[in-house]
């Protein structure tokens, strides 16, 4: 199946690159070196965007510029109240440049239009909930330590934070991030992928134009060793949440660790969905789809193993090809695509080599997606990779494409083994109808994320975050307020103290 993409759905084919500034201390503004990079989208071939880069130097204008706002207390001790006001008047905002916001996403990540409309939708709403844990954040009160002493816990916010995202989710991942650290009080500095800024960018004219102060939130653009290496090791920060590979999660914690900063980490995942010949096989056909073609595999929950009972691995797969061959791979602003473009020519290249590798370690190629390159060298088509053994590379590694790796077991120990082999533990997916084995895979799976007869459903009130290598903390959730504090024990004494060297009466 071959790709071709009509040009006439894209504006800026005709009109040019949009032009994107960094925002500073409330201002939208160039690079103090005067750096730039562009970015041509990859399911057209088209320069679509011009961003303003930063520096060092502008990290350092940035980080005094949000260490000024939340030294000013403006709004570190504003009401709860009035802070949730604001945020839910920045989802509003987002509501209302949605299709906009979405727009971007999909010429500059590649990703299917409708799927990017969902995420701002679903952006907003965490906002909200955002909003709604602001009012809710309290700390604790002891009056059990004695008629003298009160204890209080109090919740404040952690100070200065960066924040730091990937080019497969642009506007969802700040969205896990940034407005929890803004109800918690904190101030921030933000930086998107130098692929995907655009959309983060769009962020900041909406938080202006909400009335959120100047310096509250800042955002640079630029590469990771110019920006993101910076933000991390600059002493005027006091958190780091970074979602991205785990190779340069794990360089900035070593970073961050030389000031000894609080992390956050979202990393990459090898997850695997388990599938029981007791379980609706039709429905799991569909997650098996679904979880390994979303976003182009560019996902870091994506269902990337698929772990399937011998007795129904042949029939499964049989279903599985018939259904992918009706996803629509193609032009990621046609409304009928589910599979759009691979983000670069390097990562296409990536899994091509990853594909190749497999085969050439004896693994089948049950569905071979690659795409001559004369064609169109940024898509791909749903790939199945058959007779996986858990030592190969592509058992194990992150392929971060439209590929699914099958292993196959004969007993629950057997698939139980194989779900926990490989350093990453984000998510998991058992199917089955018996109860007992649903909960023993689910007991047993080391995953921050297991879902039962279902795939890749989240929602703001669940939180989200991986065992092992996938990762430390987690966002989402009714926690996410509090990893952006502190807290302060206060002991309140009352009444004549003893004293301690020579006790008073
Ligand atoms: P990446 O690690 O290359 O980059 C992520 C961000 O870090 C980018 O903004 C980049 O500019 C910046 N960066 C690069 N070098 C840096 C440095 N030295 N210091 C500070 N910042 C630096 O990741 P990517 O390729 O953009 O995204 C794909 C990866 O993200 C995958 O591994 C995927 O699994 C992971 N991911 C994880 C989650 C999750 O929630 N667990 C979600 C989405 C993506």
């Amino acid at each position: 199946m071959t790709v071709h993409v009509d040009l006439s759905r894209l504006k800026e084919a005709a009109a040019g690159p949009t032009t994107y500034r960094m925002l500073i201390d409330g201002r939208f503004v160039d690079g103090v070196e005067g750096k730039a990079g562009g970015r041509v989208s990859p399911g057209h071939g088209v320069e679509v965007s011009r961003y303003a880069f930063g520096t060092a130097a502008d990290v350092e204008l940035a980080v005094a510029a949000a260490r000024r706002a939340f030294e000013a207390g403006a709004w570190a001790r504003m009401k709860a109240g009035d802070r949730a006001a604001l945020l839910l008047k920045a989802a509003d905002l987002i509501d209302s440049r949605r299709d906009e916001i979405a727009r971007l996403d999909a010429i500059e990540s590649g990703k299917p239009i409708s799927q990017a409309q969902g995420e701002v939708a679903g952006a907003a709403d965490i906002w909200r909930y955002a909003a709604a844990l602001a009012r809710t954040l309290h700390g604790e009160s002891y009056a059990n330590l004695g008629d003298d002493m009160l204890g209080l816990v109090l919740r404040e916010p952690i100070g200065v934070v960066s924040l730091i995202t990937p080019w497969n989710f642009p506007f969802l991942i700040i969205a896990q991030k940034l407005p929890f650290a803004l109800a918690a009080g904190c101030t921030a500095v933000v930086k998107p992928s130098e692929m995907t800024s655009a959309s983060t960018v769009v962020l900041g004219e909406i938080l202006m134009q909400a009335g959120f102060p100047a310096g509250v939130v800042n955002i640079l653009m630029g590469t990771g060793p110019d920006v993101g290496a910076p933000m991390v090791s600059h002493p005027g920060v006091d958190m780091v949440s970074f979602t991205g590979s785990t190779r340069v999660g794990k360089a900035t914690m070593a970073t961050a660790s030389q000031s000894l900063k609080k992390v956050a980490m979202e990393l990459g995942g090898k997850n695997a969905q388990v599938v029981f010949p007791d379980a609706d096989l039709e429905a799991a056909v569909d997650a098996a789809v679904f979880g390994s073609l979303f976003n182009a595999g560019e996902c870091c929950n994506a269902g990337s193993r698929l772990i399937i009972h011998k007795d129904i691995e042949a029939d499964f797969l049989a279903a599985y090809r018939e259904l992918a061959a009706r996803v629509k791979v193609g032009d990621p602003l046609d409304p009928d695509t589910k599979v759009g473009a691979i983000i670069s020519a390097d990562h296409h290249a990536k899994i091509t080599g990853a594909i190749g590798a497999a085969a050439d370690e004896g693994a089948a190629l049950a569905l071979d997606g690659r795409i001559p390159a004369a064609n169109s060298s940024q898509y791909l088509n749903p790939t199945v990779v058959r007779n996986v053994k858990p030592e190969m590379a592509i058992a194990r590694e992150e392929v971060f494409g439209p590929v699914l790796s099958v292993l196959s077991f004969s007993s629950e120990a057997e698939a139980v083994s194989l779900l926990n082999a490989t350093d990453y533990g984000l998510s998991a997916g058992v199917w089955t109808s018996n109860l007992d084995r649903a909960i023993g895979v689910t007991r047993a799976a080391r995953a921050g994320t297991v879902w039962i007869n279902t795939f890749m459903d989240g929602y703001p009130e669940l939180p989200f975050g991986g065992y092992k290598q996938s990762g430390l903390g987690r966002e989402l959730g009714k926690g996410a307020v509090e990893d952006y504090t502190e807290t302060k024990t206060v002991q309140m004494h009352r009444g004549p103290r003893t004293g301690w060297w020579a006790p008073r009466g």
